[in-house]
């Protein structure tokens, strides 16, 4: 995601929501945002700014865009083809979001966080429907099946990762998961409410309708 390279708990704070950025720290009570909920820079003064609507409708862009790892350019490209999309736009666009390659292998427990997921797909080590596929932003669709390659399933390293992470968090109804077999599957199209993130998806379409 862009080039930001600070702590990650702070872009958290900046949010004022658990990103999940840090794998499994994030599960545990070392999680910064647990421990320091206030934005950076105010020092844990508890000020509430009146923010202008630009603002407000700027953060919570920027929050999307953080949670799924996202750069301005490609999360413009999804926003616009969201929008010439029948239904409502920002159920589309979190619909695409969620639908990303990088976003489902995290979701399905196979890996630490988006960014870690999108290392492992861009190593080459997994299959979509038995082609391989390295681009971690590639659109799954309804009864697509992900694999790890048989090389990647020998590979010590993968297997710690998996083994590590069997059942951590709950995968979400919309996929199935085999981890023993290090398979998985889009069971259905994901829904508004499998959205895990905190937003208000209506005020990204508000700013780019500017
Ligand atoms: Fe965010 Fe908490 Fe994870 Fe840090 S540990 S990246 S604050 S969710």
């Amino acid at each position: 995601m862009g080039k930001y390279n600070g702590p990650l708990c702070r872009l958290c704070r900046a949010e004022g929501t658990k990103l999940f950025l840090k794998g499994k720290r994030c599960l545990t009570e070392k999680c910064g945002l647990d421990r320091r909920s206030y934005p950076p820079g105010h020092r844990g003064s508890r000020i509430s700014y009146r923010k202008s609507n630009y603002k407000i409708q700027l953060r919570e862009k920027q929050k999307v865009k953080r949670f799924y790892g996202i750069g301005e350019k490609p999360f413009r490209n999804i926003f616009q083809k969201a929008a010439k999309k029948k239904g409502i736009t920002g159920e589309t666009l979190l619909r695409a979001l969620e639908l990303r390659f990088d976003n489902i292998l995290y979701r399905m427990n196979f890996a630490y966080s988006r960014a870690h997921a999108r290392q492992i797909i861009r190593h080459g080590h997994l299959t979509v429907n038995g082609k391989k596929v390295t681009i971690p932003s590639y659109q799954l669709r309804l009864d697509d099946e992900i694999s790890f390659s048989e090389k990647s399933t020998k590979n010590e390293s993968i297997k710690t990762i998996l083994e590590d992470l069997k059942g951590l968090v709950e995968v979400p109804e919309w996929l199935v998961v085999d981890g023993d077999k290090f398979t998985g599957k889009v069971n259905s199209i994901p829904k508004r409410e499998d959205v895990s993130l905190d937003v208000e998806e209506h005020l990204i379409v508000e700013l780019y309708s500017k």
